[in-house]
């Protein structure tokens, strides 16, 4: 089996189907995958499976969007920063509630 080169197919779909029509597909995959995180949490439905289809779809649409806009290497490079800005929150939260937990015991 021939290996798939992400980056390509990317470049290619954007090609042969347009810039206009993938960017809104981009759309259209985020929404399915709210409908079925909705379902999930709101309902309670059974539903990894579509979940895990629809959030993969997610990534492949946002592959393309990376490429459509030529913006891989700064979302690359802004999600690292978050990423450390996420980590310290979670370090100072965990520290206060282990403050916290020492008042109360
Ligand atoms: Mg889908």
């Amino acid at each position: 089996m021939t290996e798939i080169n992400e980056e390509e197919l990317y470049k290619r779909a954007l090609r042969v189907w347009g810039k206009e029509p993938q960017m809104l597909q981009v759309i259209e995959e985020m929404s399915e995958l709210i409908k079925e995180i909705l379902k999930n949490v709101n309902r309670k439905k059974d539903n990894v499976d579509e979940i895990i289809e629809e959030a993969a779809d997610v990534e492949i649409m946002l592959g393309q969007l990376k490429c459509c806009y030529g913006i891989t290497d700064k979302i690359r490079a802004y999600k690292a920063e978050k990423l450390k800005v996420i980590a310290k929150r979670l370090d100072d939260w965990e520290q206060k509630e282990k403050e916290n937990d020492a008042k109360t015991a």
